[in-house]
C-alpha cells in the first residue's frame, strides 16, 4: 500500500476522533449511513424504520448529508484541524514522523520502525 500522508491524516483524524465532532455531525453521519444502507430500497418499510431512527430533519444535518461521505468527511476533518488542533495528539514515527495507523500503532506505515521497546 503507498503511503500518503494527507489521505492517511484525514482517514485518521476522522475516524479516532469523534468525540470532538458536533451534534450536527454526529447526526450527520447517521443520516449518511441511512441513505447508504437504503439506496436502491427507498420506499420499502425498513428504509422509513432506519430513517425515522436514524434519520434528521434538522436543516444544519441535511445541508452535511447534502455533501456526500467524501466531502463530509473533509468538511469534519478540516473543521477539527481548523477548531482542535490542541486536542489533536497525532501518533508519529520516532524516526521520520510518518503518521502511525492508529494512535497506539507502534510501527511505522512508511520506513516499518518499531517502538515497541522504547518509552
Ligand atoms: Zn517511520
Amino acid at each position: 500500500m503507498i503511503y500518503v500522508e494527507e489521505a492517511e491524516l484525514s482517514r485518521y483524524v476522522f475516524v479516532y476522533f469523534r468525540h470532538l465532532w458536533s451534534a450536527a455531525e454526529r447526526a450527520a453521519d447517521r443520516a449518511l449511513l441511512v441513505e447508504q444502507k437504503t439506496r436502491n430500497r427507498e420506499e420499502t418499510r425498513y428504509a422509513k424504520v432506519l430513517r425515522q431512527h436514524l434519520g434528521s430533519t434538522d436543516p444544519a444535518v441535511l445541508e452535511l448529508v447534502k455533501l456526500g461521505p467524501a466531502a463530509f468527511q473533509s468538511h469534519v476533518v478540516a473543521r477539527l484541524l481548523r477548531e482542535c488542533s490542541a486536542q489533536l495528539v497525532l501518533n508519529r514515527c520516532p524516526k521520520c514522523q510518518a503518521l502511525a495507523r492508529t494512535p497506539r500503532a507502534k510501527q511505522c506505515p512508511r520506513c516499518f520502525f518499531s517502538w515497541h521497546e522504547t518509552a
